[in-house]
C-alpha cells in the first residue's frame, strides 16, 4: 500500500460511506482512474473489475463512444429544466425506450437514480386506481426483493434482508410473499392475490434474478404466472429492470424471455452505461391514459430537478447505440459459458453450497457467511475487484470484458475459495 494522496487524508474523515459500519470498516481504495475493465488506484495498482460499478458499468469504463457523446453535449447544454422545456437528448431517448420495450410501453418518466424511478412506478401505481375512484394503498412483493434505499422501496424490498430489517415497523405495510416457482404456487398465488386485490395497486418483483438478494434464481415462466394473476385481479405489475436490463441475464431485457408486458417497468444501472446517474420509469399507454384528463387533479406530481438530465440522457443514448452496433447478446453467451466452466471447481471446495450462473452473472454461494469479510482483501492482493456479500462472492463482470480477463477473476475466486 503505497502513500494516499492529498485528496484522500483531508477528505476521508469526512465522507460517510454506503453500507458501512464506518467504525469497523477497512478504508476505501483511492481510485485514480478507469478505463476499459480496469480501475487504477492511486498508488498506480490495476485491478480488473468483476463487479461493473455496481453492475453499470456494461461497456466497461470510458468508452470512447460514449465520452464523445458526452464531450458534444456538455458543448451544447449540460442541462436544462423539464418542466414546461424539453431537451433533444431526452426525447430522442424516450423514443428509443419505447421502441425497444415490448407491447405499449411508450411513456417515458425519466428520472437520476434507480430508487426514485422504483418510487415513480409505486406512485403511478397508486394514482392509477385514485384517477378511476379506488382507494388502493397496498403493493405486493417477494421475499429476497430488492427494489432501492429511499422509504418507499424499502417498504416492498425483502424486511428480512439485514439492509433495512431495522425500519421495519416504520415502513408502509405491503403484503409480502414467496415469489411462485411452480405451477401450484402459482395457483396459490392468484388466489392471494384476487383477495387482496381490493387493497392492492400493484404486485412488484425482479425479472429472472433477484439481484442485491443474494443473486437468487427463478424461471421465466414466474413472470408469466404474475402476469396472469395480475390480469385477473386487476391488479397491475410493476417489473424492475434496473438490475437485469441491458443483456445482463442474456436478451436485452429479463422479461423479454417471458414475453410478458409488464404494466411499469424501471431502468437504469446500465442504461446510461455506468457513466451517469439516469433512470427511468415506463409505463403502458393504459397507466398514461387514467391520468390524461382535462382535470389538473389527476396529473401525475413528480418531477426530480435533475429529471431527463441532458448529459445524462447523452451517455445514454451513445450507450443504447453500443448494445444496437454489437451483438451483446453473443457476448453474454459466451460469458455464460466461460463462467459455468471456469466457476464450477468451486463446488468441490469446502463450505460452498452452490455455483450457479445466468447470463453474465455468476455465483459461488458459501455455507456460512461469517469468513466473507475477511476475504474481500484477498482479493485486491489478486488484482481484482470483487465484492463478496451476504454468502456470496459473485461476479458480474462489464459485457465487453475479454476471455483472459475474466479468466484472471474467475481463477482468483477459485483461488481465494481454495478450490
Ligand atoms: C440498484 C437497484 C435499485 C436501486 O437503484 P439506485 O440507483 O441504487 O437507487 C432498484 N432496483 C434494483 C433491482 C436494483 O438492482
Amino acid at each position: 500500500m503505497g502513500e494516499h494522496p492529498h485528496w484522500y487524508t483531508e477528505g476521508v474523515s469526512h465522507i460517510w460511506l454506503p453500507y458501512t459500519q464506518m467504525k469497523t470498516a477497512t478504508p476505501p481504495l483511492p481510485v485514480k482512474a478507469t478505463d476499459g475493465v480496469r480501475i487504477t488506484l492511486s498508488d498506480g495498482r490495476e485491478l480488473i473489475d468483476g463487479i461493473s460499478s455496481w453492475w453499470a458499468a456494461a461497456h466497461g469504463y470510458n468508452h470512447p463512444h460514449i465520452m464523445q457523446a458526452m464531450k458534444a453535449q456538455l458543448e451544447v447544454m449540460p442541462h436544462v429544466m423539464f418542466g414546461g422545456m424539453v431537451n433533444e437528448p431526452a426525447l430522442r431517448l424516450s423514443k428509443r425506450l419505447a421502441d425497444m420495450l415490448p407491447g405499449d410501453l411508450n411513456r417515458v418518466f425519466i428520472a437520476e437514480s434507480g430508487s426514485v424511478s422504483v418510487e415513480v412506478a409505486m406512485k403511478m401505481a397508486l394514482q392509477y386506481f385514485f384517477n378511476r375512484g379506488e382507494k388502493r394503498s397496498k403493493f405486493v412483493h417477494f421475499r429476497g426483493t430488492y427494489h432501492g434505499d429511499t422509504l418507499g422501496t424499502m417498504a416492498v424490498c425483502d424486511p428480512e434482508e439485514g439492509m433495512h430489517g431495522l425500519f421495519g415497523d416504520v415502513l408502509a405495510k405491503n403484503l409480502l410473499t414467496d415469489l411462485p416457482r411452480t405451477r401450484q404456487d402459482a395457483e396459490k398465488f392468484a388466489a392471494f392475490l384476487k383477495k387482496n386485490a381490493a387493497d392492492v395497486a400493484a404486485v412488484i418483483t425482479e425479472p429472472l434474478v433477484q439481484g442485491a438478494g443474494g443473486m437468487v434464481f427463478h424461471q421465466a415462466e414466474t413472470l408469466r404466472w404474475l402476469r396472469e394473476a395480475c390480469d385477473a385481479a386487476d391488479v397491475l405489475l410493476i417489473v424492475d429492470e434496473i438490475f437485469t436490463g441491458f443483456y445482463r441475464t442474456g436478451t436485452r431485457f429479463a422479461t423479454d424471455q417471458a414475453g410478458i408486458v409488464p404494466d411499469m417497468v424501471t431502468l437504469s444501472k446500465a442504461l446510461s452505461g455506468g457513466v451517469s446517474p439516469l433512470s427511468a420509469c415506463v409505463a403502458r399507454a393504459e397507466i398514461f391514459e387514467a391520468f390524461y384528463d382535462d382535470d389538473p387533479s389527476k396529473a401525475l406530481m413528480h418531477g426530480p430537478t435533475y429529471m431527463a438530465h441532458a448529459l445524462g440522457c447523452a451517455a445514454a443514448n451513445a450507450s443504447l447505440d453500443l448494445f444496437e452496433q454489437d451483438d451483446y447478446a453473443a457476448k453474454v453467451h459466451a460469458i455464460e459459458g466461460q463462467l459455468m466452466a471456469e466457476l464450477a471447481p468451486c463446488g468441490f471446495a469446502g463450505n460452498v453450497k452452490s455455483v450457479r450462473v445466468k447470463g453474465a452473472i455468476g455465483v459461488v454461494q458459501l455455507d456460512d457467511a461469517r469468513e466473507l469479510e475477511a476475504l474481500k482483501p484477498k482479493f485486491v492482493e489478486r488484482g481484482v475487484w470483487i465484492r463478496p456479500f451476504r454468502d456470496i462472492v459473485y461476479l458480474t463482470p462489464p459485457l465487453v470484458i475479454d476471455k483472459d480477463d475474466l479468466s484472471v477473476l474467475t481463477g482468483a475466486i477459485r483461488d481465494v475459495l481454495g478450490a
